[in-house]
């Protein structure tokens, strides 16, 4: 079984399960799926944007057990969560201008085509960040670590 995030003309969304990938493709060519909200039969599969995951301090591990089974769990891996997010920020350093807190304002003028476009970072509130998301402006939120040398 599978689940697909699922999208309809009039954009709404949903989950259904299919029995594989071709089993989607069959229905949904058959127009044989339809969306709870509207009814509407043109749907699609939503495209799936990576997302990262502020509280994201834990990964998945499997855990070896008495018996020798394995169980899924989730445990706390905050160093390795720390790891990947200096190397984010270095990233983010090299290739992107430094904003401060005019990040909302520089975001919406390179996306309205009022500032050269380019990769900028910096600081904004959760109202502003709400604002520019609503307003299409792609950006991500970044847990922001010190430098391991600062
Ligand atoms: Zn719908």
């Amino acid at each position: 079984m599978i689940r697909y995030s699922l999208c309809c003309e009039n954009e709404h969304s949903f989950e259904s399960w299919f029995r594989n990938s071709e089993a989607f493709d069959a229905l949904s060519q058959a127009r044989s799926l339809s969306c709870p909200e509207c009814g509407s039969t043109a749907i699609s599969k939503s495209l799936m944007t990576p997302r990262l995951n502020s509280g994201g301090q834990q990964v998945q591990a499997e855990v070896p057990q008495a018996d020798g089974s394995q169980a899924r769990a989730v445990v706390p891996n905050a160093e390795k969560v720390r790891v990947l997010l200096r190397e984010l920020r270095r990233k983010v350093e090299e290739n992107c201008d430094y904003v401060g807190s005019e990040f909302a304002e520089e975001a919406r003028r390179i996306y309205y085509g009022e500032a050269e476009a380019r990769g900028i970072y910096g600081e904004t509130t959760p109202e502003d960040a709400e604002a520019l998301a609503e307003e299409g402006v792609e950006f991500a939120r970044i847990p922001w670590l010190p430098r391991e040398d600062a």
